[in-house]
């Protein structure tokens, strides 16, 4: 289908508002410490049809993104405008996009999410219940919600991670994010800012449960 994004004044206006909004958000991880060295990205859906995605340009620094450094792509990866590289991991967001009805996903590096993931990966995911926490999740109303955060080994292989991340949202369809072993954090939400909150309570309640653990091995 032919493109044209200076003819185009709704998807135009879109892209101003959702860049604006991923280059905030990318700030406050970096204010967290969770998107650093240039790691993580950050992708909203700008038009439904056809599939027209925001995300990070491949290898900028998340902490002072400016608005051309968010570009927009098609469902196939191609650059629809923009002067950047899309992400290396931008499959996965696409993916996420197309398999659930998630209109934002947000990956961070954050170091418990790192090393919980590590820990874990052997059971393939880790069980998080009993934290007032867990509200921040949408559809979660109390603290005795039993949340799986599914772990995938990592690779850099994007088109089989893609296919196994297929396989485990099918198996885990209330699943709020999912990890990549040694790696990170993904989570995703219908707007940027329930992506936003999801990202806040998962890493919140991670880094809960790798305190605890540290505190009970010694
Ligand atoms: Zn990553």
């Amino acid at each position: 289908m032919e493109f044209n994004y200076n003819s185009n004044e709704a998807l135009k206006k879109n892209y101003e508002k959702i860049s604006n909004e991923l280059s905030k958000i990318g700030a406050v991880f970096y204010s967290h410490g969770w998107v650093m060295g240039t790691s993580g990205n950050l992708s909203a859906v700008v038009s439904e049809d056809p599939l027209i995605l925001a995300i990070t340009g491949s290898g900028l620094d998340k902490g002072y993104l400016e608005q051309n450094q968010i570009i927009l792509i098609d469902q196939n990866e191609n650059v629809l405008h923009g002067k950047y590289k899309p992400s290396a991991e931008t499959a996965l967001h696409i993916t996420l996009v197309k398999e659930i009805s998630c209109r934002a996903v947000f990956h961070i590096h954050s170091p418990w999410s790192t090393v919980l993931s590590k820990i874990h990966e052997k059971n393939g995911g880790l069980w998080i219940e009993g934290y007032e926490m867990l509200k921040a999740l949408d559809g979660i109303k109390t603290h005795e919600h039993r949340e799986w955060l599914p772990i995938l080994q990592n690779s850099q292989d994007m088109d089989a991670l893609s296919q196994e991340l297929k396989e485990v949202l099918r198996n885990s369809p209330r699943a709020h994010g999912f990890m990549l072993s040694g790696h990170g954090l993904y989570a995703w939400g219908k707007s940027t800012q329930e992506a936003k909150r999801h990202v806040e309570g998962l890493e919140f309640l991670l880094e809960v449960l790798g305190r605890t653990e540290s505190l009970n091995t010694r």
